[in-house]
């Protein structure tokens, strides 16, 4: 494909998936359309390619020769947000304004002076779950006036986590469930997930068409990538490859459907069944294997480049960077690191590394989780970005291709 129409791709991805839910979707229509079987339950027996989507997390497999190592290629659906709550109406001064929870890790300041839409689904009460995606901007969370905070230049935006994000949704609008049922055509919906989104679509900007902006690139450009490095990985090797998409990491990944749970777990376990293996044989197995968390890294901001050690700053449009932290917050070993290297280096990749200031607390990924719970040797590794937990992020527009001709080759070798 050329650069145009890879990079469209991640934008059409990015753009119709608001929420995990809508994430799940996407990776499974791709995969779909590729030939990939859907699975529903596992006893009906594992096709050779085949996705199961659970909520808003997603397994697929490509399955090589019976017993071979597993190559794992995981990444999380969810981004922060703000959500609707359950008994949302209210509002002030005229207003009709709906109470939010704050979803994750979110920059609060980027929420605000955005047109935000609504997507997530509705429950009716005979059990029916259907999604929603309104793509209009319905809801605004304005910023106070400058001449009504005097000092906020000085001594930086305060907000009030609970006061100060409410947004607005009109001057005289109707009930939250009976518009949701109005633009579901759903009677009797007895509950829902809901959550804002910036309306403004992905984009490729900067005066060398060099920047790529849009919400939730942390991780769906990730997302994107494994499912993308999936479909291209050709047969060069007899490898059992997994994609696995999973929901909430921004809250600690302790969920049925986060890398905390069973999912995983439960799909390597079918497979081995499947192929009748010992399950002595299963445990060396998962020794031989290895698995990737895709997860975005933090680049080197031109204005704040004191926030990152000067040796191992990853910058745009430079690689995918390793990420490595001794105190296991990144699962990457040495071994793993050199078995990406040289993948990079055959492949002609660039890939850069990352290591966070002893002064600064780390973030962490699905890598050790899932190295914890299965005993599966992980590799932290992803595209570095400006602004993450935005409601707008920036990575490079020639990094996304390079992660998932990494990925691939990953799956291939
Ligand atoms: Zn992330």
């Amino acid at each position: 494909m050329t650069r145009e129409a890879d990079l469209g791709s991640l934008c059409s991805w990015l753009d119709a998936s608001p929420t995990p839910f809508h994430a799940a979707q996407s990776a499974t229509e791709r995969l779909s359309a590729a030939g990939w079987q859907k699975l529903d339950r596992f006893a009906e027996g594992l096709p050779s390619r085949g996705v199961r989507i659970v909520d808003g997390s997603v397994l697929a497999w490509k399955r090589g020769a019976p017993g071979s190592p597993y190559r794992i290629i995981g990444a999380h659906t969810d981004s922060p947000n703000l959500r609707v709550q359950p008994n949302p109406e209210t509002g002030a001064a005229g207003t009709a304004q709906l109470g939010i929870e704050i979803y994750g890790g979110v920059l609060l300041n980027s929420w605000l002076d955005r047109d935000l839409g609504l997507a997530g689904r509705v429950v009716a009460r005979d059990g029916t779950v259907k999604m929603f995606h309104v793509g209009d901007a319905v809801a605004r969370i304005p910023q106070l006036a400058i001449h009504l905070d005097r000092e906020i230049n000085d001594r930086g935006l305060l907000l009030d986590r609970h006061a100060h994000l409410t947004p607005i949704w009109g001057t005289s609008a109707t009930g939250f469930r009976d518009w949701l049922g109005s633009v579901t055509g759903t009677d009797d919906i007895v509950a829902f997930d809901a959550q804002l989104f910036d309306t403004q679509r992905a984009a490729v900007i900067g005066r060398d068409h060099s920047l790529l902006v849009s919400g939730r690139l942390d991780n769906q450009l990730s997302c994107w990538a494994a499912v993308e490095a999936m479909v291209s990985s050709g047969a060069t090797s007899d490898h059992t490859v997994i994609v696995v998409l999973n929901d909430h990491e921004e809250v600690g990944s302790d969920s049925v459907t986060g890398a905390g749970g069973p999912l995983l777990a439960n799909l390597l376990a079918a497979i081995d069944h499947e192929e009748g293996l010992d399950p002595r044989r299963a445990m060396d197995r998962r020794a031989e294997s290895w698995c990737i968390s895709a997860d975005n890294a933090h680049a080197v901001h031109p204005n704040y480049q004191e926030r990152h050690d000067p040796r191992h700053g990853p910058i745009l449009n430079a690689g995918p960077a390793l990420k490595l932290n001794g105190n296991q917050r990144y699962a990457t070993s040495a071994r793993g690191a050199g078995l990406m290297r040289a993948l990079a280096d055959s492949e002609g990749i660039p890939l850069q590394t990352f290591v966070t200031r002893n002064n600064m607390p780390c973030g962490s990924t699905i890598g050790p989780i899932t190295a914890t719970n299965l005993g599966i040797e992980a590799i932290d590794i992803g595209v570095p970005q400006w602004s993450m937990h935005s409601a707008r992020e920036t990575v490079g527009a020639e990094d996304p291709t390079r992660l998932r001709d990494l990925l691939s080759a990953f799956a291939n070798g």
